[in-house]
């Protein structure tokens, strides 16, 4: 590296590292340049929560199991008094669903005396919290989407579900108004087809699709849901997981709060890597999701790797247009955050979807593989040390791989505005 190289680098630091609070009265959260917070989980465009009321007969032994296929996690809104399966709710607690409130006895808390409505929804809480003791019931849906009194409700809860049917925004107004869309029988969301639309429509809006079951097939629940459109609905959200997070209420609660709080500090560290500090002022006991940020990867590092009081973070690079960046999670208020610039190669979050038509193949080979795409592209080759060994420039079409030793490498194909990385395996 030459003098003027340096300099520039340095430059390049100051410019990015450099950050003051302006002001502490500030209700946006504070933001060092060169970073980005993920509007949701892993930069998905929209997020989706399946909730299910009134703990009824299949919710657990046929609607779990199609989410757990694609460790998909759900919420039930479980009523208390209504003889729960505590054992199954347990197991789906332990397994990462959320055990949330439905209240005791499912009155409309609106015909209840605040010292009522107290006792439904502080006691629904307590039996779940006795009987789920691994996990916290920290949301409510309200019986019938009947809100109660607010101030009673906030005591207990940091947010509760209605239905009135709306995508819900990505950062909403009111926590205890959450809209649900009602699927099932007595809704207009009954086919797979319905619900994927509403997913689009999370999609176009970069929301947060919140759905309300209540029966699955013939269990005797109110709307029953047909499980095999259920079914066929979560193999099209998995088909294009690209788009969409799905999650807990609970947890997409805790994501905007986190997301809307979060602080980004940096300070130089040295010339090949970073300090940062992810902060937030809300309670850790509660606010403990992690939260999806990039940042720009400065000039001079070809990769990076992420730390976290000495133990490594998982990252990827992404590629958005010319700008390349390392995506990793962080859970605000753990420390400090080490960027390190890094020369081994990391797989990419950007899959094939993107790019310009390209087919690689045969992976593994046994002689050569081919790169077939659509105009001039460089193609380079790294041993999984991170070791350049062989690297060109190609128009539409490249045969390569005869020189390779068997074992497997990392593949990079970019051209000017695209980036896509994989893993070969010469057997
Ligand atoms: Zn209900």
């Amino acid at each position: 590296m030459n003098i003027n190289n340096l300099k520039s680098t340095c430059i390049t630091f100051l410019a990015g590292c450099v950050f003051t609070v302006i002001s502490s009265m500030s209700v946006r959260a504070q933001i060092a340049p060169g970073y980005e917070i993920a509007k949701w989980h892993q930069f998905k465009t929209a997020a989706i929560s399946y909730t299910f009321d009134d703990n009824t007969a299949k919710q657990l032994t046929v609607a779990v199991p199609l989410f757990d296929k694609y460790n998909y996690k759900v919420t039930l809104n479980t009523v208390t008094g209504w003889s729960p399966n505590w054992t199954g709710l347990k197991a789906a607690s332990i397994n990462g669903h959320e055990i949330a409130s439905h209240t005791v006895t499912h009155p409309a808390l609106n015909t209840l005396s605040i010292a009522g409505q107290e006792t439904e929804l502080q006691q629904s809480q307590s039996m779940i919290n006795t009987n789920i003791p691994n996990a916290k019931c920290l949301t409510t849906a309200y019986p019938n989407c009947i809100l109660g009194d607010l101030t009673t409700i906030k005591k207990y809860y940091m947010a509760g579900r209605i239905c009135s049917g709306a995508i819900v925004s990505s950062s909403p107004a009111d926590f205890y108004n959450i809209s649900s869309i009602m699927t099932g029988t007595q809704s207009a969301i009954k086919t797979a087809q319905d619900f994927n639309n509403k997913a689009i429509l999370a999609k176009t809006s970069k929301g947060w699709c919140v759905f309300l079951t209540h029966g699955i097939d013939n269990d005797g629940g109110y709307s029953p849901t047909q499980s095999s459109e259920l079914s066929s609905h979560l193999s099209y959200i998995d088909t294009n997981s690209e788009d969409y997070w799905v999650d807990t209420f609970g947890n997409v609660v805790k994501y905007i709060k986190e997301r809307n709080a979060l602080s980004l500090t940096e300070t130089l560290y040295t010339t090949d890597s970073l300090l940062v500090v992810a902060a937030d002022n809300l309670d850790n006991t509660i606010y403990n999701v992690p939260v999806t940020i990039r940042r720009s990867l400065p000039a001079s590092w070809p990769n990076a790797s992420v730390s976290l009081n000495n133990k490594i973070v998982s990252s990827a690079i992404s590629v958005v247009g010319t700008k390349k960046y390392i995506v990793f999670d962080v859970v605000p208020d753990q420390g400090e955050l080490v960027l390190t610039k890094s020369n081994e190669v990391v797989l990419g979050y950007n899959a094939l979807k993107d790019f310009t038509p390209m087919h690689i193949g045969p992976n593994p080979f046994s002689e050569e593989i081919k790169v077939e795409t659509n105009g001039v592209f460089r193609y380079y080759v790294h041993s999984l040390d991170g070791r350049l060994i062989e690297n060109g420039t190609f128009t539409n079409t490249l045969v390569f791989g005869g020189c390779l030793i068997h074992g497997m490498y990392f593949l990079n194909i970019q051209n000017d505005k695209e980036f896509y990385q994989t893993k070969i395996i010469k057997s």
